[in-house]
């Protein structure tokens, strides 16, 4: 632990590449940890990065670690960091093969855990026909049959941007909606159906969605379900560290508060990537990585030095 790397990466998705790429071509000396669970890694593809637009996701994640081996400073490892202590100047992180490395600098870029409702079958369809995000998935479902299944205070909201992808739109409240007139008058000349029962199971064969089945025995129709999510940190790293939790959000319930250049409360410590912000796509992790790692390579140079008077 002699020659501390200038930046540890934990995580190699969008926003680990992304930051690995700049870091690799500035020359800094880099570890990228990766335990390879992108967020996205179900999904057929990715919708809506400039580029890549439907591209498999792990065609993406590969296409980006091959262009790393081009910059010899960059060293990419699997596995999960699983430790983190702040040395005041370097941290010290532990892997979970009992390997030990130092940095001068860290940027967490290990994404978020989606948590989905809790409806049988959700799970099995989870980034397939069930997703959270229209812009990444309606285009796929487009004129199909949809539903919406959420009655939170975005409820109304979600189902009228749905509408946008389909004519055919659901909003199941599984339970009685708790909504105001004005979101009656919201949905009605939109066209969207209000459906209060308990939704007990979804139907249709593997990832693919026919139909809603309702407690009380009926059915609907539908093809593609915007389900509500929210984020949540998936590594204990940025709490170890006694990183700044920003105030929950309506996507994420406890990202890494972040200035501009994605500077965490801790000195030297940066976060990129769902981890650190309310807008999650590929498209903004990888611009974070990619601010973050200048940002990094900004503050590796020396500091003045002050003379007493
Ligand atoms: C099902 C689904 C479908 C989506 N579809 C789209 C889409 O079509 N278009 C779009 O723009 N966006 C989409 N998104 C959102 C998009 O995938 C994310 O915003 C983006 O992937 C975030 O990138 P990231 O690098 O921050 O995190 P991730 O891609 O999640 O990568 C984080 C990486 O860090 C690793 N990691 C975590 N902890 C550790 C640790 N302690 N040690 C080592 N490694 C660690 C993980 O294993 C993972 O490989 C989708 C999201 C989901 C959930």
């Amino acid at each position: 632990m002699n020659n501390p790397w200038d930046c540890i990466i934990v995580g190699g998705g969008a926003a680990g590449l992304s930051a690995a790429l700049v870091l690799g071509r500035a020359r800094r000396r880099t570890l990228l940890v990766d335990a390879g669970e992108q967020s996205n890694r179900m999904a057929e593809g990715i919708g809506g990065l400039l580029g890549h637009d439907r591209r498999p996701p792990e065609a993406l994640y590969r296409a980006g670690r091959d262009e790393l081996a081009a910059y010899p400073s960059v060293e990419v490892r699997g596995g999960h960091v699983v430790g983190v202590i702040d040395g005041g100047g370097t941290f010290d992180l532990e892997l979970d093969d009992g390997s030990r490395e130092q940095a001068r600098r860290v940027l967490l870029a290990t994404g978020m855990d989606y948590r989905f409702p809790e409806v049988p079958g959700v799970a099995q369809r989870w980034g397939r026909s069930v997703f959270h995000c229209p812009f990444c998935h309606g285009w796929e479902v487009r004129d199909r049959p949809l539903g919406v299944l959420d009655r939170g205070a975005l409820a109304v909201q979600r189902a009228l941007l749905l509408r946008f992808w389909s004519d055919d739109v659901t909003l199941l409240t599984n339970g009685a909606a708790d909504l105001g007139s004005g979101d009656l008058d919201r949905l009605q000349p939109a066209g969207v159906v209000l459906e209060e029962r308990v939704v007990g199971a979804l139907r249709g064969p593997g990832s693919t969605l026919e139909a809603v089945a309702f407690t009380d025995g009926g059915e609907r129709r539908c093809e593609g379900l915007l389900v509500a999510v929210t984020l949540h940190q998936r590594s204990t790293l940025a709490t170890q560290l006694g990183a700044r939790i920003a105030e929950p959000g309506p996507v994420a319930a406890e990202a890494v508060a972040i200035d501009t250049m994605f500077r965490t409360s801790i000195p030297g410590l940066f976060a990129a990537g769902d981890v650190g912000t309310q807008s999650p796509s590929v498209a903004t992790a990888v611009a974070a990585g990619s601010t973050a790692a200048a940002a990094i390579v900004h503050d590796l140079l020396p500091r003045p030095t002050h003379s007493a008077p």
